[in-house]
């Protein structure tokens, strides 16, 4: 039987207004993600019996540093508690991270894990970069860590382009995207897990960390990621699950803004003009999550990122 991880992207709303150039996000969509989005998302996946891996950005639970983000982290510390996986999605989700300097890596990556690791009670094992990117320098901090696995890898040619020709409308526009080009070798990475070159993270070597690529299929590499799946049509959607399944193993990512309804959310008609998934209803939306859940559930054992790290390294 292969082996399937849910994982969800908690980017908060501010990071689509980045995307979109559109400005600073309202304030009061500040926490909307991990507050009312992730409890949909936890429904759904207890009637699944599912425990999942969420990459977090450490400044939305930091109560250290910010009185608002109580209840926020009130909400994930209780994931772990129930046997989820928190995972490390950097403190401010910074698109542009691989490319900044070595110091900044390093407390983007390191505050973020500490942060994480007091909700969660125990270390954090893995890492996603935001907007996919990945350099040597961000390995070693992971390295440093003692992380079992990164997950930053999408090397999906097609998402690649809609990224390029979004950013480059807002370009022309003279809105530049906040969003970065990823480095167009991750394209060439492997589409299975693999042990990474420490220097070349898209070609094999021999890091003390796996990468756990996010899933496209094969030869086409069309994405197998939630936000793809929702607008999809039903046939392609449970085709591409179909060829997911016959895989060792399954990577599939969702975001936190996959559980919204733009309408009880109160999401600005602004981005939901631009993101086409919040033109669905939650309650849609669930519909064709329950679907896809259970189609997975048929086929694939289903396991938390780092327990999926574990067992492929003993199969190797
Ligand atoms: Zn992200």
């Amino acid at each position: 039987m292969s082996l399937c991880s849910v994982s969800i992207d908690l980017d908060a709303i501010e990071c689509y207004y980045r995307i979109h150039a559109l400005g600073p996000a309202p304030r009061a969509l500040r926490h909307v993600i991990i507050e009312r989005c992730v409890p949909r998302a936890v429904a759904l996946f207890a009637k699944h019996g599912i425990n999942v891996t969420w990459f977090v950005v450490g400044q939305d639970v930091d109560v250290a540093n910010d009185a608002s983000a109580v209840a926020s982290a009130t909400v994930m510390e209780q994931r772990a508690a129930a046997g989820d996986e928190l995972a490390n999605h950097s403190h401010r989700h910074r698109y542009e991270l691989a490319r900044l300097d070595a110091k900044t890596i390093r407390d983007e990556i390191v505050t973020a894990d500490r942060v994480l690791a007091r909700l969660a009670g125990q270390p954090i094992a893995g890492f996603r970069s935001p907007g996919y990117d990945v350099s040597a320098v961000l390995f070693d901090v992971l390295a440093e860590l003692g992380y079992q696995y990164d997950s930053s890898l999408f090397p999906a040619p097609g998402y690649y382009a809609a990224k390029a020709a979004v950013m480059a409308a807002l370009a022309a526009l003279r809105r530049p995207s906040g969003a970065v080009m990823t480095n167009p070798r991750g394209l060439l990475a492997p589409i299975d897990p693999y042990r990474p070159a420490m220097t070349a993270p898209w070609r094999r070597g021999d890091a003390p960390f796996v990468e756990l690529p996010i899933s496209v299929t094969p030869w086409a590499r069309l994405p197998a990621i939630g936000t793809s799946l929702l607008v999809a049509p039903a046939p392609l959607r449970r085709y591409i699950l179909q060829t997911m399944a016959q895989r060792e193993f399954f990577n599939f990512e969702l975001h936190g803004i996959d559980f919204c309804d733009a309408s009880d959310d109160e999401i600005a008609p602004e981005l939901v003009a631009r993101q086409p998934d919040l033109r669905l209803p939650w309650s849609q939306k669930a519909d064709r999550l329950d679907a896809m859940l259970t189609q997975i559930a048929s086929t694939s054992r289903r396991v938390t990122l780092q327990s999926a790290a574990l067992t492929l390294q003993q199969r190797w």
